[in-house]
């Protein structure tokens, strides 16, 4: 196949109409209908093959999880996503693999109505690049600079169990058989907290997906709204999976593990009934870690109440070993 027929039979046709693409695949560029009075909300991620993905990895989770971590930043911002763009570079044309890869995205595409609008495709080292474009009410979209003193720390989901399907995946872990698979799920297919993200606005204060880990990912909140925070491990919402092996890995996956994709946010005490009346209508689970303080820096406490300190801090790509 060459790069034309690669783009009219896995891209041309894709499953989302929506009538505010007035121009899609086809031509040089996208026109776009952004509605009045919203905010054009746009952020990009890059997934390499060997990097962030192991190239046996099935084509199917490759495709989902390239949109989802998309997503997850559209929800760590409160918009609701739009459009996508796709830049592809692969070495051949593998049939199967692109059918996998096209199964995987365009499923999760569908569930959010998001359409892929266009792209660009190129031979090289396996590299997809996903740029998502969403709206949110204009002054609405939930920031990472605006956490306050006083207000609570919470976390979507449950944490940890991607980072130990990572390990498990290196063989570097023994894990009871009837949790392999949901660890591996994790991994493989993160659900972007879309639904969440959008009624945190007015609620939260401030708000960050979870991709490097909650110690660094918190930082990031810390940092930019210039406090800091004290943090209490056992209130770390843990599945059943990670309570399995917790006595041999500890906490580690929880605070410096990867590729969580739940929402880390701050809102104040006073809100908390209306918060957890809100995620018991979505079915999520909605836990409070710790609390915003002035005292610049992260301050992690043990069950025993004593001072914790990571062994790892959180993936940074260009980190020198
Ligand atoms: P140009 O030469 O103007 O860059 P291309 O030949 O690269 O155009 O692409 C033709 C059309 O196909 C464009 O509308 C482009 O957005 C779309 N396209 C190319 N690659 C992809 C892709 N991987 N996913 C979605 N759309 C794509
Ligand atoms: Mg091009």
């Amino acid at each position: 196949m060459n790069e034309f027929e690669v783009i009219r039979e896995f891209f041309a046709r894709q499953p989302v109409v929506r009538s505010d693409v007035v121009l899609g695949i086809g031509d040089d560029a996208a026109l776009l209908n952004v509605p009045a009075g919203q905010e054009l909300v746009v952020s990009t991620d890059l997934l390499v093959g060997d990097v962030h993905f192991s190239e046996d990895t099935d084509a199917d989770a490759v495709g989902h999880k390239a949109l989802a971590v998309n997503l997850s930043d559209l929800a760590a911002m409160g918009a609701t996503p739009a459009w996508f763009t796709l830049n592809l570079s692969m070495p051949s044309v593998e049939v199967k693999w692109m059918e996998g890869f096209c199964r995987g995205l365009y499923a999760l595409a569908d569930r959010y109505q998001v359409a892929l609008v266009g792209g660009d495709t190129t031979r090289g080292p396996l590299t997809l690049g996903i740029q998502i474009m969403g709206f949110a009410p204009a002054g609405t979209a939930l920031r990472r600079s605006t956490a306050r003193v006083g207000d609570r720390i919470y976390v979507t989901g449950q944490i940890g169990d991607a980072a130990l399907g990572l390990r498990l995946l290196q063989g570097g872990l023994q894990i009871p058989e009837a949790f392999r698979a949901s660890m591996l799920a994790r991994l493989h297919r993160p659900e972007p907290r879309i639904d969440a993200g959008l009624k945190l606005r007015g609620l939260a204060t401030s708000c960050i997906d979870l991709s490097d880990g909650l110690a660094a990912d918190l930082g990031h909140i810390l940092e930019a709204s210039g406090i800091g925070a004290r943090l209490d491990l056992e209130r770390l919402p843990r599945s059943p999976a990670y309570a399995s092996v917790f006595d041999v890995v500890g906490w580690e996956p929880a605070l410096a593990g990867g590729d969580d994709y739940e929402l880390c946010f701050t809102a104040p005490a006073a809100r908390e009934p209306e918060l957890q009346k809100m995620f018991a209508s979505l079915g999520l689970a909605c836990s409070a870690v710790g609390e915003i303080e002035a005292q610049p820096g992260l301050r992690i406490f043990d069950q025993a109440g004593k001072r914790y300190t990571p062994a790892k801090a959180g993936y940074d790509h260009f980190r020198r070993v």
